[in-house]
């Protein structure tokens, strides 16, 4: 019922680290089709599916259209770089800050391998920055990345600002051979 085989990927990384639980809010940054949200929603109990547990909340963002899900709220045609969807975002949330970045973006692909990989870090950089205004202390950022002369750089400004930082290649992403994921946990804050 995912509306997109990516979702095996955040289930696979969930099921062995344990990022969402309920209660948590999300900000997932490149969400459409949405798979990753549905993930979220269902984690984050953000329908109050479980009357025993906290209620959660998702937000999504993508530059496409984004079909409507049932508990979660999406920003469609939006692009995340944009100080106007920044502000959008923060009129949305419920609190001040989230407790999660996820980030499956990706810039469309030019095919040059070296420029694809630097558009992607740069946009994950930039969640490092807005993480200043959007992440709880203690928070949790979760960006794919494509692997390059770059990469190194987005690791080291993760490692200044969070207190764990780990490379995952989830089973589910083999078939694409440069991409990556950081885990990167116990935001320092400010
Ligand atoms: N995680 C999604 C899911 O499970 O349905 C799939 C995400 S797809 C691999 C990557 C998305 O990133 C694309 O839909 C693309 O439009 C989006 N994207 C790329 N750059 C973006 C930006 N600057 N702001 C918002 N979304 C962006």
């Amino acid at each position: 019922h995912y509306r997109c085989r990516s979702a095996f990927k955040l289930l696979e990384i969930d099921d062995k680290l344990h990022i969402l639980r309920p209660g948590l809010s999300v900000l997932d940054c490149g969400a459409a089709p949405g798979a990753w949200s549905q993930v979220a929603v269902e984690r984050v109990n953000a329908l109050g599916t479980d009357p025993a547990a906290p209620t959660g909340f998702v937000i999504g963002v993508d530059l496409l259209r984004i079909s409507p899900l049932e508990g979660a709220v999406f920003l469609s045609q939006a692009d995340i770089t944009d100080p106007g969807t920044q502000r959008a975002i923060q009129n949305l949330l419920p609190a001040e800050k989230v407790d999660v970045i996820l980030s499956d973006m990706a810039p469309n692909a030019t095919g040059i391998k070296e420029l694809d990989h630097q558009k992607l870090i740069s946009l994950c950089l930039g969640l490092v920055n807005l993480s200043q205004s959007i992440l709880k202390p203690k928070g949790t950022m979760l960006c794919k990345f494509w692997d390059g002369h770059e990469s190194r750089v987005l690791q080291n400004k993760l490692k200044e600002q969070f207190q764990d930082v780990r490379t995952i290649k989830p089973q589910a992403s083999r078939k694409d051979s440069s991409e990556s994921y950081y885990l990167a946990r116990l935001y320092k804050g400010k």
